[in-house]
């Protein structure tokens, strides 16, 4: 009997692991409360329930071999039920660290990387101390305006942020962002941006996708490239902090870490706990895609070569905004044989949500990125 692959979220990341398990002969269930989410459309199973209801949960495991998640917010109560039942990778815990800011930097922190200078918020007395002191006393480095308030739990895309010009007005920033725990950061000078998936298989097996350099506009990812043009000090250094924090997580699947290089330093951004929209090059110029790795983790396959099969590639986001004036050309992008579009399926092409993405594989970044660029103007009415 083929066995069955779960999955906790239905949006595109979801949405590629299902088409990556299934070419692998898996079958796959999907639970997400949206009837319409991209991958339950195209998962065998797809139970319409929230990711709480214990009904649907128990429904999920009694049906699969082993179950994963496509974002990292499920709540970790619903992994650790269903980890009574059946394979759940990544871990609860590790996941339990990655959906919260300040237990994420804490968590790096401890195992000896740098993050952003930053303090937590979770009360009013958090608040008198980070606006009385200014700079606060505990902090090596800089710690002053401009700030940027994150919330600790639930952020996205830029989503559940403020940026914090004036420490007078930082009660009313956390008002905006409903009190809730947040973490306030050094916004810093960024001189670039890249992130490094990492696989960890049970066996403790590591394979690195390249590095990937990161372009966002308005906190929402807009360009990848790989590999990075970054110096290869900075770069390995990114590779032994990926690789430290899968080992010191015992983290088995597939883990995004985000870095911040700033006046040569490394900072560790977040993690992502599942594969990442900067891997998205991956389906098109790696041997094995961040998809397939995390369906090998899963099962417990050996990881597959993560190298790349072309010198460069670029991917860029495509947003709802590109909708704005009608459908895009999308015709377009069949007359180039280095270009590879994925549209992911949903509905409503609102502003700012990721419609879908378009990959461009050649022998340099920087021209790579350009064609990419171009094609993606091209495509928009
Ligand atoms: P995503 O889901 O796209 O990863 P997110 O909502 O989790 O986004 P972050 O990764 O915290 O948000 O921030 C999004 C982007 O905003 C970063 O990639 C970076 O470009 C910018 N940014 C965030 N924090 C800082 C900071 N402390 N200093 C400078 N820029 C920052
Ligand atoms: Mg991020």
């Amino acid at each position: 009997m083929t066995a069955m692959l779960g999955v906790l979220g239905g949006g595109q990341l979801g949405n590629f692991f299902v088409l990556a398990a299934k070419k692998m002969g898996y079958q796959t269930a999907v639970l997400d409360p949206d009837p319409h989410s991209p991958a339950g459309f195209n998962a065998d199973i797809h139970i319409v329930a929230p990711f709480d209801d214990i009904d649907a949960l128990n429904q999920l495991a009694s049906m699969c071999s082993a179950v994963t998640i496509e974002f990292e917010n499920p709540p970790v109560t619903a992994l650790e039920h269903l980890a009574q039942q059946v394979t759940v990778r990544p871990s609860p815990s590790a996941v339990a660290i990655a959906q919260n800011r300040r237990e994420e930097k804490q968590f790096c922190q401890s195992i000896g990387l740098s993050v952003a200078p930053y303090e937590v918020l979770e009360t009013r007395e958090d608040l008198a101390r980070i606006t009385s002191n200014g700079v606060a006393e505990t902090h090596l480095d800089p710690f002053s305006v401009p700030l940027i308030m994150k919330t600790c739990r639930n952020g996205y895309d830029g989503k559940g942020q403020q940026i914090v010009k004036q420490l007078s007005n930082i009660l009313d920033h956390w008002n905006e962002l409903g009190n809730v725990p947040c973490i306030v950061e050094q916004k810093i000078a960024l001189d670039a941006e890249f992130s490094i998936i990492v696989s960890r298989s049970e066996q403790g097996q590591i394979a690195l996708f390249a590095p990937t350099q990161n372009i966002h506009l308005d906190g929402v990812l807009d360009i990848s490239t790989a590999p990075s043009q970054l110096d290869s000090q900075m770069l390995d250094q990114g590779k032994l902090a990926a690789t430290k924090i899968a080992e010191k997580l015992d983290y088995v699947g597939v883990l995004a870490v985000e870095f911040f290089v700033s006046d040569n330093r490394l900072f560790i951004n977040e993690l992502a706990p599942r594969p990442h929209n900067s891997g998205h090059w991956t389906l098109d110029a790696a041997n094995t895609s961040q998809f397939e790795q995390q369906v090998r983790a899963l099962v417990g396959e050996p990881l597959g070569d993560p190298s790349m099969t072309c010198s460069a590639v670029a991917m860029v986001n495509l947003l709802g905004d590109r909708w704005a004036n009608g459908e895009p050309l999308f015709e377009l992008t069949n007359t180039d044989s280095c270009a590879h579009l994925y549209l992911y399926g949903k509905k409503d092409a609102r502003a700012g949500r990721k419609m879908g993405h378009l990959t461009m594989t050649g022998d340099h970044v920087e021209a790579a990125t350009n064609s990419a660029i171009s094609l993606r103007n091209a495509i928009t009415r």
